[in-house]
């Protein structure tokens, strides 16, 4: 093998492994025993050596405390996000802030911390070492990484000393290995099993452009739970109980339960051993059996299937291709399933273990060689919008959207002289900043002194193909601009995720009543607020019976803002709008005249054009 200067690298939960292309064609990075997987795992010794790889998972039953697994799951997560993840590890897991009061996690292990991104880049070192050291590198991930889960990977990569060229994720990968943007034009499902995370993702191409049209996954599905089945049932039956703190023996099951898991996927029976001097236990699992006691894991993955097509407005039947990814799609039962479901047989012909460093080695190609002109398009996982006043959220991009997006939206400002616009950016699906997960915040400041609603305020919103997000502002009667690019302190996980996107279909009526009750409360007042200074300027001017006719108006619309009444609100706001328009007549060429004077710049809310 010559030495690839640029390869792909899947960096899994469970493996890992890379690829590169060679003569026109992506292979496997392969030991001399012609192993590719190597098991993301690390082990930690007393003089101070580290081993990566299946030597750590060997060690990993005898001296489980000095052995790592799973990291991927901390990548770019904060504690409060990992309740779940805490209880799987072993570890004592530390959040520590930084001079910039940026979280970090730290892992305690062997009398070390190490935060999450510098166990992965051992990991991806290890990787690295077996294809000869390249220096540059494309890195998979799932779907459904958000922004900072991405970053963390990115960082991993340049802590193991490679220049990452893209983050790609791990469906669009595996599509691409299989070649399928040669056939022109189509849609395509990728269904990836893996160790511990399930992944959905719908795929459209057209003129051998990819465009990622929709993603569902769960982070908690894949065959550690097939192994945990398998074990539950041995431990009932042996009379262990699995809440045990006995390390070693919990491991030790763990591992005779895939063993049995993977012979039941050639064989129709298979038989666990258990050989301890503590436990001696054998018991023969039948394939139906197994199919039983993983049905509702598989039945779970359908469902997800199922939320992804639905995102992607399509029925199975329009699926041209189906793609199988992760070593738990070998087994007869998701084969069949996953068939059923899409109505035809899936790609299976490379290794599904492998599919995904193969596609990451095509795309490292296509970023270096210049010779194929393809894009790759993602999509943003939530929404990203700022906030307006009353805590709204206006979308600037939408869920789904295609990546690199760029979406501009006009604001003003909601006061008098206000030199100044806060912009706080948020992602999610509610309608509300309190349902929504703040990102992070930035002001346009030099905005000349102008009577409120005179400002244009652009602001643009650009998601880049790694799925980074800029915001810039410019403010078009002075031209004063500010950009800002966000880089969340942590990130969502893919249950809130789903979560946000579950609670926004169920609340959606609710929020929306919600969401227009505060914008018409806020033009209610904005409206008074500006008649009330008006009037004071100019209201000797008017007619005693317009002047009578906004003061009803005015006492009607305060009374509608203090009631429930969406229709009610409207029919004030417009009655009153109707009895000051004689005012706004006369007030239009005053307000020009006195526009300029000293600043305010207390408020700072924007407010939606
Ligand atoms: P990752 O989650 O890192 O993407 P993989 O895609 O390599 O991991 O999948 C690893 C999972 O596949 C493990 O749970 C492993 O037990 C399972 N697996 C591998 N080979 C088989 C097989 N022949 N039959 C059933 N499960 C398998
Ligand atoms: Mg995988």
């Amino acid at each position: 093998m010559t030495n690839p200067a640029v390869v792909g690298i899947d960096l899994g939960t469970t493996f890992s492994l890379a690829a590169f292309v060679e003569n026109g064609r992506p292979k496997v990075v392969r030991d001399n025993n012609g192993v590719a997987l190597v098991p993301s795992c690390i082990s930690f010794h007393d003089d101070g050596s580290v081993l990566v790889g299946s030597a750590a998972k060997a060690r990993a039953l005898s001296d489980p405390e000095h052995t790592i697994f799973s990291v991927k799951r901390l990548m770019g997560r904060t504690l409060a996000d990992l309740e779940r993840e805490l209880k799987l590890i072993p570890h004592q897991i530390v959040e520590r802030e930084t001079d910039t009061g940026r979280k970090v996690l730290r892992v305690k292990i062997a009398g070390h911390e190490y935060t999450p991104e510098e166990l992965s880049a051992l990991i991806l070192r290890e990787v690295r070492t077996r294809a000869g050291n390249p220096t540059k590198a494309v890195i998979t991930v799932p779907a459904y990484f958000d922004d900072s889960q991405r970053q963390a990977t990115r960082d991993a990569g340049r802590i193991a000393g490679l220049d990452v060229l893209r983050i790609v994720n791990e469906p669009t990968a595996a599509a691409l290995a299989y070649g399928l943007d040669k056939r022109g034009s189509g849609t395509i499902a990728v269904y990836d099993l893996g160790g511990g995370t399930f992944d959905c993702s719908v795929l459209a191409l057209s003129e051998g452009v990819f465009k990622v049209l929709s993603t569902n996954g769960d982070t908690y599905l894949g065959g550690d739970d097939f192994d945990r089945a398998l074990m539950q049932v041995a431990a009932s039956e042996m009379g262990v109980d699995l809440t045990t703190r006995d390390a070693e023996l919990l491991q030790y099951l763990r591992d005779a339960a895939e063993r049995t898991k993977i012979a039941l996927t050639s064989a129709e029976s298979a038989e666990m051993r258990v050989e301890l001097p503590s436990h001696a236990f054998t018991r023969v699992f039948t394939r139906a059996e197994f199919e039983t006691l993983i049905k509702p894991h598989i039945d779970r993955s359908i469902d997800r299937c199922r939320s992804a097509l639905r995102d992607a407005a399509l029925t199975p039947a329009q699926v041209d291709e189906v793609v199988l990814v992760g070593g738990s799609s070998r087994i007869p039962y998701v084969r069949k399933r996953v068939a059923e479901f899409f109505g035809r047989t899936p790609h299976t012909d490379l290794n599904p273990d492998e599919v995904v460093a193969l596609g990451a080695a095509v795309q490292a190609d296509i970023l270096t060689s210049g010779r194929r002109d393809m894009l790759l398009l993602d999509v943003v996982p939530l929404s990203l919008g700022i906030e307006t006043l009353g805590g709204v959220v206006d979308k600037v991009i939408h869920r789904n959207s295609t990546v690199p997006v760029r979406h501009t939206s006009r604001y003003t400002t909601g006061a008098d002289k206000q030199t100044a616009i806060l912009l706080n950016i948020y992602q999610g699906e509610r309608e509300l900043t309190k349902d929504c997960r703040f990102l992070g915040t930035f002001k346009l400041g030099g905005i000349p002194p102008m009577p409120a609603q005179f400002a244009q305020v652009d602001v643009t919103f650009l998601v880049n193909q790694d799925g980074m997000l800029t915001v810039s502002a410019k403010e078009l009667r002075s031209g004063a601009a500010a950009t800002v690019t966000i880089q969340p302190a942590h990130g969502l996980t893919p249950a809130e995720v789903d979560q946000l996107v579950t609670d926004s279909i169920q609340n959606a009526e609710a929020d929306f009543t919600e969401r227009r009750m505060v914008e018409l409360r806020n033009k209610a007042a904005t409206d008074m607020r500006h008649t009330e200074k008006a009037l004071a300027t100019a209201g000797e001017r008017l007619t005693p019976e317009q002047r009578a006719k906004i003061a009803t108006a005015t006492t009607d619309l305060r009374a509608a803002i203090g009631v429930s009444d969406l229709a009610g609100l409207q029919h004030a706001i417009d009655a009153f709008g109707a009895a000051t328009n004689p005012l706004a007549h006369l007030l239009m060429n005053e307000v020009l005249k006195q526009a300029l004077g000293g600043a305010d710049p207390e408020k700072l809310d924007a407010t939606k054009l």
